[in-house]
C-alpha cells in the first residue's frame, strides 16, 4: 500500500485501495505543487476521491525517468523479457478484472457489462502485444552481388500518450501495449475526468516486473501538461485519441520538434440497412452501434441509412427495441446504458437534442434527460432528417442517432461518404456481392458487415480522412512505434 493511496468503497460495497499519486519512475508521488482535484462519479454526481494533478515540472520528471529507462534498461532489454512482463501484466489484469471493471463503471459511468467487455479486451490485447515483442522483424534487401543490405526496426524513445475518457483502461492498453512491446518507454496522460483505472493499473505494471520509469502516468489538464508533452524535446512521439479539434492542434504543436504523431479522432459513421437484411438482427446491431457505451464511442454508428422498402418497418422495430433498453445504475445487472461521463458531455448532448428539434427533425423516441440525478440521457432516435442538419454532420458523442431513407447502392455510398470523417461503417445485407461492393467503396478504416462495434485484438483499427492517422491493434500498431534503420554493407 502506497502512502499516496486511499480506501475507496465501490458502489457494489467492496473496498479497494485507490492510488492517488502520479506514477513516476516506479513510484506513486505527489505533484510538485501538491494540488489535488476531485474525481466525480457521473451516476451519482458525488466525489469518489481526490487525486494529484500533475504540473509541467512533474511531466519533466516523468519524461526524464522515461528517457533514462529507455536508454539504460528497456530498449536494451531482451525482447523475450519484454514479452514476458506484458504476459504477466495481462494475467494481473485478468486477476483484478472485477475491481477494474467496477472502477471503470464508477469513474466513467458506463454499464458494468461495457466495462467487463473493455477489461476482457485489455488483457487479450496486452497478451497479443507480448507475443509480438520478440517478432519485430526487419528485411534483407537484395542490392546487388557486391553489397549486403538489411533493415532493422528500432524503437523511437520516449512516447507521450494522451487518452480520452470514453474507454480509459482500454485506451491505456492500446497505447502502452505496442509501445512497450517494441522497446519504447511512455509518459501517459489520462483524461481529466477518468484517471482512476490507469493509476490502479500502474501498480500492476510494477508487480508484472516492468522496470521503473518504463511506464509513467501523469493525470492532469490537456491544455497545460498535455500541451507540454507535445512540445517536449525529449518526447519523440505523440499518440493521441480524442476529438478531431484537439488532434489538429496537437499535430501543429508537435510539428516544431518534428515528432511522430498518430491520431485516433472523431467520427460520424454510417450504418446501412439494405432491404434484404435480416431485419431483426440489423435492428439489434444498429441499436448496439449507437447506444453501446452510452454512445460515447468514436466509431458509433450515428447515421443510420435504411432502404426505402423497409424504412417504416425498421424504424418501428428500432423504436420498440430502443425503448426496451434499460438506462440507469451502471451496476445493475440488466442495465444496458449507464451515465454520460460528465456534466459537460450531458449538456453538449442535450444541446444537440434541442438543435435537432429546432432544425426540424422528429424525435421518434427519447429526446430528453433520464432522471434528475446523474448524467443520464434517454436513447434518442431522430427521423425526418435532412443531410445538412448539424445532427447528421457533427459528432455528438452520445446516445443520439439519425435515421434516413435511401433507394440505391450508389445513393447510399454517396451519403455514407459525405463526411469529413472516415472511421467506420456498417452494412447489413444477405447479398455477399453487395456487401463486398459497398465495403470497397465506403471511405472508412473499419467496415462491419452484419455486426457493429465488434473489436478483436489482432484486427487493426483507425481512421480514413479526418478520423486520424495510423492504426491501433494488430501488427499495424507496431509501425506506430518503430522506425526503420537501413544497413548497407560493401562485401
Ligand atoms: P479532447 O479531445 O479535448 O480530450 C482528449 C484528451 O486530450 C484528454 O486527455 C485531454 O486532456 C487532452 N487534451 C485536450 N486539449 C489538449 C491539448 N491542447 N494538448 C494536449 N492534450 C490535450 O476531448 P474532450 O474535450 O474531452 O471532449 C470533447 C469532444 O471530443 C467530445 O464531445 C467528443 O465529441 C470528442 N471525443 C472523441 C473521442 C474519440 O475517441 N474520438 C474521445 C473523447 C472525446
Amino acid at each position: 500500500t502506497s502512502k499516496f493511496s486511499v480506501p475507496v468503497t465501490l458502489p457494489n460495497g467492496k473496498v479497494y485501495q485507490q492510488p492517488t499519486g502520479l506514477f513516476i519512475n516506479g513510484d506513486f508521488v505527489p505533484s510538485k505543487l501538491g494540488k489535488m482535484v476531485d474525481v466525480i462519479n457521473p451516476s451519482t454526481e458525488e466525489v469518489i476521491t481526490q487525486i494529484y494533478k500533475a504540473t509541467e515540472e512533474d511531466v519533466d520528471y516523468a519524461v526524464q525517468s522515461a528517457k533514462t529507462a529507455f536508454e539504460t534498461t528497456w530498449s536494451q532489454a531482451n525482447p523475450e523479457f519484454r514479452g514476458k512482463v506484458l504476459f504477466n501484466l495481462a494475467d494481473l489484469i485478468e486477476q483484478h478484472a472485477d475491481t477494474l471493471a467496477s472502477i471503470e463503471s464508477m469513474d466513467n459511468g458506463k454499464s458494468l457489462h461495457c466495462s467487463r467487455g473493455d477489461v476482457d479486451l485489455v488483457s487479450k490485447y496486452l497478451r497479443s502485444c507480448g507475443g509480438w515483442a520478440d517478432k519485430i522483424y526487419g528485411k534483407v534487401i537484395d542490392t546487388g552481388k557486391d553489397y549486403f543490405a538489411y533493415s532493422l526496426r528500432q524503437p523511437l524513445g520516449v512516447c507521450g500518450q494522451i487518452i480520452p475518457w470514453n474507454f480509459p483502461l482500454l485506451m491505456w492498453s492500446w497505447k502502452i501495449g505496442p509501445a512497450l512491446a517494441t522497446g519504447n518507454t511512455v509518459v501517459l496522460k489520462p483524461a481529466e475526468t477518468t484517471p482512476l483505472s490507469a493509476l490502479f493499473a500502474s501498480q500492476l505494471c510494477k508487480e508484472a516486473g516492468i522496470p521503473d520509469g518504463v511506464v509513467n502516468i501523469v493525470p492532469g489538464s490537456g491544455k497545460t501538461i498535455g500541451e507540454h508533452l507535445c512540445k517536449h524535446p525529449d518526447v519523440k512521439k505523440i499518440a493521441f485519441t480524442g476529438s478531431t479539434v484537439t488532434g489538429r492542434h496537437i499535430m501543429k504543436t508537435a510539428a516544431d520538434t518534428v515528432k511522430k504523431v498518430t491520431l485516433e479522432l472523431g467520427g460520424k459513421s454510417p450504418n446501412i440497412v439494405f432491404a434484404d437484411a435480416d431485419l431483426d438482427k440489423a435492428v439489434k446491431n444498429i441499436a448496439n452501434g449507437i447506444f453501446y457505451n452510452s454512445g460515447e464511442v468514436c466509431c458509433a454508428g450515428s447515421r443510420v441509412y435504411v432502404q426505402d422498402a423497409v424504412y417504416d418497418e425498421v424504424l418501428a422495430k428500432f423504436k420498440t427495441f430502443t425503448e426496451g433498453l434499460k438506462v440507469g445504475n451502471p451496476f445493475d445487472a440488466d442495465t444496458f446504458q449507464g451515465a454520460q461521463t460528465s456534466k459537460k458531455q450531458l449538456d453538449k448532448i442535450l444541446k444537440f437534442i434541442d438543435i435537432g428539434t429546432e432544425e426540424g427533425a422528429r424525435v421518434v423516441t427519447g429526446g430528453e434527460r433520464f432522471g434528475n440525478k446523474g448524467y443520464f440521457v434517454k436513447p434518442t432516435i431522430f427521423a425526418d432528417v435532412k443531410e445538412d442538419m448539424s445532427i447528421v454532420k457533427d459528432e455528438i458523442f452520445g446516445p443520439i442517432v439519425t435515421v434516413s431513407k435511401f433507394s440505391t447502392v450508389d445513393e447510399v455510398v454517396d451519403l455514407a461518404n459525405d463526411s469529413q470523417y472516415g472511421l467506420a461503417a456498417g452494412i447489413h445485407t444477405k447479398d455477399l456481392n453487395k456487401a463486398i461492393e459497398v465495403s470497397n467503396r465506403v471511405k472508412a478504416g473499419t467496415v462491419w458487415i452484419n455486426t457493429y462495434n465488434d473489436f478483436h485484438q489482432n484486427v487493426p483499427f483507425g481512421g480514413f480522412g479526418q478520423s486520424g492517422i495510423g492504426r491501433e491493434m494488430g501488427e499495424a500498431a507496431l509501425d506506430n512505434y518503430t522506425q526503420v534503420k537501413s544497413v548497407r554493407m560493401s562485401i
